[in-house]
């Protein structure tokens, strides 16, 4: 069994989209970035690498190569279960937690968790998400960027 960590924020701003797992959040602000910038499947994407020893999602994936521009994440999440599948891994579990201050994503956390299940052809109890805020301390407080945690084992 081996273990994996990742962390990724990024900033909130007008005239985005906000894509948390592969869902589209109905909120006014979206996070910006290279990608679809969904800093949630970009933090299991290098919990995934890390635990396999594969470096990290900026090394796999440079934001200044055009052929992500606005990519969907999940289209990177599946690049990696194929990448880990290749070099012998099989996914256990992921779990994460994203930290926003605003919306609250409860109603969409079943979708995010389907969308990162099926795109890592794992069963659903192996994937849970969960959200928290920053009780209005620091960027993440003010509304200024969402961040995301994320565990992941693999055999
Ligand atoms: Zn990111």
């Amino acid at each position: 069994m081996r273990v994996g960590f990742g962390f990724d924020v990024h900033p909130l701003v007008p005239e985005r989209n906000l894509i948390l797992g592969g869902v589209t959040i109905n909120f006014d602000k979206g996070l910006s970035g290279h990608s679809d910038a969904d800093v949630l499947t970009h933090a299991i994407i290098d919990a995934l690498l890390g635990a396999a020893g594969l470096k990290d999602i900026g090394t796999r994936f440079p934001p200044d190569d055009p052929a992500y521009k606005d990519i969907s994440s999940l289209v990177l999440l599946e690049k990696v279960k194929r990448l880990l599948k290749a070099n012998g891994y099989t996914i256990n579990n992921i779990d994460t937690t994203v930290v926003a201050e605003q919306p609250k994503l409860a109603p969409y956390i079943d979708d995010i968790c389907k969308n990162i299940s099926n795109t890592l052809e794992i069963s659903l109890s192996r994937v849970n998400v969960k959200a928290t805020t920053q009780e209005g301390l620091g960027f993440i407080g003010k509304g200024m960027g969402i961040a995301a945690h994320a565990i992941a084992t693999i055999v």
